[in-house]
């Protein structure tokens, strides 16, 4: 028999009951029916978990609106997980629906557990994918305790949010502005959640950062890590980084959603341009000792080293990738770079300088091209942070060298380690001024607990708040 008479075979020995099993109009007269598929299995997905309705910003900016984002992680009803609890009495455990997802209609309670959890959780993912997938403690988490962080999406009353070590938690409160009638809760906002979420994991790598003692600077570096955790973490997704990209024609310094943080909780204060603008510049001489003016100094020179390193890999990239993951590239390499010169920063009384040295010592080690080094160097210098150790005369006439990979000023070195730019500067030497700052930095807790106390980590009591009235107290009830 010949391997054709076989095939042939083969085909007249499909049994007459598979015939039938073909619709009428798919039966040809006379012919045989196909041999039966074997199927194929499905691999089993690795990455259970669980789909949240979030807004990508905050009901305001209108672009994103809300989304649908992929937890990949094990989420119980609460939600809550291993690290984070939501609490809302009457609402919470808040079950997932029967899909397993988180998925609630804008606004209503359940949506609003579902949306600050999400956003806490994905703060917490992205900064332990820069401590190298490995988890980062709460500032109490010592001596094998696990405690979670409480999230209250809505904790009363007000016009602010915070962390607060002592209560292990982050609240988030709501307002009515005067002469509106729009209740607009901090919740909602995606910049507001990181930030405080941003607070919360700070304190937990640098626990001696909050204590009021600490120079002003220090104080600046918390509010600024907090505001510069939300638009990292806008840039850490794709769509939004999509979404900027065309709306700024990939200009960094175009006016968008990115360095505006806080914009419905800014326009209900009646601002044009949210709570605060990270593309500011402002210079240290300009802010006195006000702590949340400090800050936008140092998140300012980020942000701008943020755009002029994405103007640099454009140059280098743009004929083999598309521009949003650039800047998705871009964005995670700086933030991973903040984080670990962060960590390698003082235990306490951090200044800028700090922080700025070991960015330049940190991005050397690696092997980044030096201009990005000139970039750091440069923007310290402009906003009176650091000594100018490259010359700023190109920067400032505009002629700077964006796309040279090489440039270090006119055959300079390649300096890591650079000077404060001005001892004497409030910001260093005056007493933190903390009012205008969120909710987080007014908290007793960072006031009234000893410096020491609060640097060695661990769980803070109401009665540590209190230590110095109850010693008083002890002293009269004695006598
Ligand atoms: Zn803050």
């Amino acid at each position: 028999m010949t391997i054709h008479q076989e095939e042939l075979q083969e085909q007249r020995e499909v049994p007459q009951s598979r015939m039938r099993e073909l619709p009428p109009m798919l039966r040809i007269e006379g012919a045989e029916a196909p041999p039966a598929p074997t199927p194929v299995p499905v691999p089993v997905p690795l990455v259970t978990g669980h789909r949240f309705l979030i807004y990508k910003q905050d009901p305001t900016v209108t672009q994103l609106g809300v989304r649908l984002v992929f937890v990949p992680t094990t989420v119980l009803n609460g939600p809550t997980d291993a690290r984070v609890t939501t609490v809302l009495p009457t609402v919470t455990p808040v079950p997932r629906n029967a899909n397993g997802d988180f998925v609630f209609t804008a606004n209503t309670p359940q949506f609003d557990c579902a949306m600050v959890f999400a956003v806490v959780r994905q703060t917490l993912a992205m900064y332990e994918r820069h401590n190298g997938g490995n988890p980062i403690p709460f500032a109490w988490n010592v001596g094998g305790n696990t405690d979670r962080i409480s999230v209250f999406p809505r904790a009363g009353a007000g016009a602010n949010a915070f962390y607060s070590r002592t209560a292990k938690a982050l609240k988030f409160l709501s307002f009515t502005p005067q002469g509106q009638t729009q209740e607009i809760f901090t919740c909602r906002s995606l910049d507001i959640v990181a930030h405080e979420a941003g607070h919360a994991v700070l304190d937990g790598l640098k626990p001696g950062w909050l204590a009021v003692g600490n120079p002003p600077q220090t104080g600046g570096l918390h509010e600024a890590f907090g505001d510069l955790t939300a638009i990292f973490m806008a840039l850490s997704q794709p769509d939004q980084a999509d979404a900027l990209v065309a709306l700024t024609r990939a200009n960094l310094h175009d006016r968008s959603f990115l360095p505006a943080l806080a914009e419905e909780f800014g326009r209900g204060l009646g601002l044009q341009f949210g709570l605060r603008n990270a593309d500011n510049d402002l210079k240290l001489s300009q802010v006195g000792n006000e702590v949340h003016a400090i800050s936008q100094v140092f998140t300012g020179a980020i942000y701008d080293v943020l755009a002029d390193v994405y103007q640099f890999e454009m140059g280098r990239q743009r004929r083999t990738k598309d521009p949003a993951l650039v800047l998705i590239e871009v964005a995670q390499r700086l933030c991973k770079l903040l984080f670990d010169a962060i960590v390698a920063s003082p235990a306490t009384g951090a200044k800028y300088v700090d922080v700025a040295n070991k960015m330049l010592q940190i991005s050397a080690s690696q092997g980044d091209p030096a201009v990005y080094r000139t970039f750091i160097r440069n923007r310290f210098a402009v906003r009176e942070i650091t000594t100018a150790a490259t010359p700023l005369t190109d920067l400032m006439s505009g002629r700077m060298k964006m796309s040279d990979a090489d440039y270090t000023g006119n055959g300079k070195k390649d300096v890591t380690d650079v000077e404060t730019a001005d001892e004497r500067s409030a910001s260093l030497r005056a007493e933190q001024d903390r009012s205008r700052c969120c909710g987080t930095m007014q908290m007793p807790e960072y006031r009234m607990v000893d410096a020491k106390k609060l640097a060695r980590r661990g769980e803070l009591t109401d009665d540590d708040i209190l230590h110095d009235e109850l010693e008083e107290l002890r002293r009269a009830f004695n006598k």
